[in-house]
């Protein structure tokens, strides 16, 4: 405990610690020897507040921070610091690649056409938007806090981070300031692969080998910030961006989603806010996918987390009753696995045909056991709507609920049920009522009303029995 008490004490976050020579103490969180939380709750609060004021200098008054050269990366001294302008098209929100990097510390310059000035576009320092100060995180491997965002409010505006980043450009949702030509000043050409812009013979004769330590691959539904060092030899840069345009396409189709405005995004971090992947924008991942992300024969056998966290970014409420938070996405990763990748859509081992068998006999064994006790148990249902109906009723019931006006929608669970058995016995042209029997979810009297002049629909026609203890 007192060698990590120690770690704290020599962590001064004041400017005037920062120098080259500061780099040889570890004065913060790394990959080698990572902060722990327990005891040292008083330094780490010192430090936070530090940390905090930092994140918070005006540009001019930043230099590079120790903790950049361990993570994001070290920029080589001898990389020009270039000039380029970028097409930015407003219509298209979020983060837009620029295929640049700020080095850390250093003032980058963005310059912006008078007209864009209201346009409330931002210059943003560094993917790595996950913060870690989050009472559940014991043990830090990287700063907590190491990106930066700028409002840009005139033609001229200077950016830096401590920690250098790849730069973004980015747009508020409803710009219509169409396109937009932003200059960009003394930062690092980072490898950038655009699908429909780059030539695959520059990609690989110069872009892989760009300085910056961090690369954006950009398809046209989303786009991966990953460390250069996974693209330095990737010579079809294309095919990967095009896998994942297929697996966005596959999700917005199933989920109903026709009005995909902008991009999503995947960054690899060396430690993120939660779990082993999460969800949102951008969708977060642990550097151990960064091989597998890029790397097309690793996706073609699927890759059911990311399949999973995109799932989540399609989920909707409507459909997705307490307990099932877990669950609902997953339908998305068994129709990537089966359309996209061509493999058996129970891509994941807790699902296997073994597996499943054993759930559903725990399930049917234990009459106390809710359907949503686990999440790839409540998947079984799911799926096998799947092996009754297909994919057909999924779309439809997904495109109903989008289309929704907002007194329609369900408000409670018991609604969220409700809806799912009416829903989907209509669309499927069978009464589920019996189905949802044998799983024992609840549903009111009024629904089951609804579907009961349907032919009443089982799995197999004596489902559970063969699954009950007795048999
Ligand atoms: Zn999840």
């Amino acid at each position: 405990m007192k060698k990590t008490i120690l770690l704290f004490s020599v962590c001064c976050l004041a400017l005037t610690s920062f120098s080259a020579e500061t780099n040889a103490t570890i004065g913060f969180p790394n990959g080698k020897q990572p902060w722990k939380r327990a005891g040292n709750e008083q330094q780490f609060a010192d430090y936070r507040q530090e940390l905090k004021k930092l994140m918070e200098l005006p540009a001019e008054q930043l230099r590079a921070h120790p903790a950049a050269a361990d993570f994001p990366g070290a920029v080589p001294a001898e990389a020009a610091r270039i000039e380029r302008s970028i097409s930015v098209d407003t219509w298209i929100p979020r983060w837009h690649s620029t295929g640049l990097y700020a080095a850390p510390g250093e003032l980058i310059t963005v310059t912006i056409p008078s007209n864009a000035v209201a346009a409330k576009l931002r210059v943003r320092i560094g993917c790595h938007k996950d913060m870690l100060w989050a009472e559940k995180i014991p043990s830090w491997k990287r700063v907590q806090e190491i990106t930066r965002s700028f409002a840009i409010t005139e033609t001229v505006t200077r950016a830096a981070n401590a920690f250098g980043g790849p730069v973004y450009i980015e747009v508020p949702a409803d710009c219509t300031l169409g396109e937009v030509t932003v200059k960009i000043q003394h930062a690092i050409a980072a490898p950038i692969f655009e699908l429909g812009k780059t030539d695959l013979k520059t990609w690989r004769e110069q872009l892989r080998n760009s300085p910056a330590p961090w690369a954006e691959l950009v398809g046209k539904k989303l786009a991966i910030s990953l460390p250069s060092a996974n693209v330095r030899q990737l010579d079809d840069p294309d095919e990967v961006v095009k896998f994942w345009d297929r697996v966005v396409a596959a999700e917005d189709e199933l989920s109903g989603q026709t009005n995909r405005i902008s991009p999503e995004r995947f960054v690899l971090d060396r430690q993120i806010s939660a779990g082993y992947m999460h969800s949102g924008y951008p969708i977060m991942a642990w550097l151990d996918q960064s091989g597998k992300v890029a790397n097309l024969d690793s996706l073609k056998q699927g890759n059911w987390g990311f399949f999973h966290e995109l799932g989540h970014n399609h989920q909707r409420p409507d459909w997705t009753p307490a307990g099932t938070g877990e669950v609902t996405c997953n339908i998305f990763s068994m129709y990537c696995f089966e359309t996209v990748c061509q493999l058996p859509r129970n891509g994941h081992n807790a699902i296997s045909a073994r597996n499943r068998e054993t759930k559903l006999k725990v399930f049917y064994a234990d009459t106390s056991k809710s359907w949503t006790s686990e999440p790839f148990l409540a998947l079984i249902f799911y799926e096998q709507l799947v092996e009754g109906f297909g994919w057909e009723p999924f779309r439809k019931v997904f495109a109903e609920f989008r289309d929704l006006p907002k007194g329609e929608r369900p408000k409670t669970d018991a609604e969220k049920l409700d809806q799912w058995l009416v829903r989907f016995s209509k669309a499927s042209g069978k009464n589920l009522t019996p189905f949802f029997a044998a799983w024992r979810i609840p549903v009111s009297a009024s629904a089951v009303s609804a579907v009961k002049d349907l032919p009443a629909w089982l799995p197999e026609p004596d489902y559970p029995k063969r699954y009950q203890a007795s048999n």
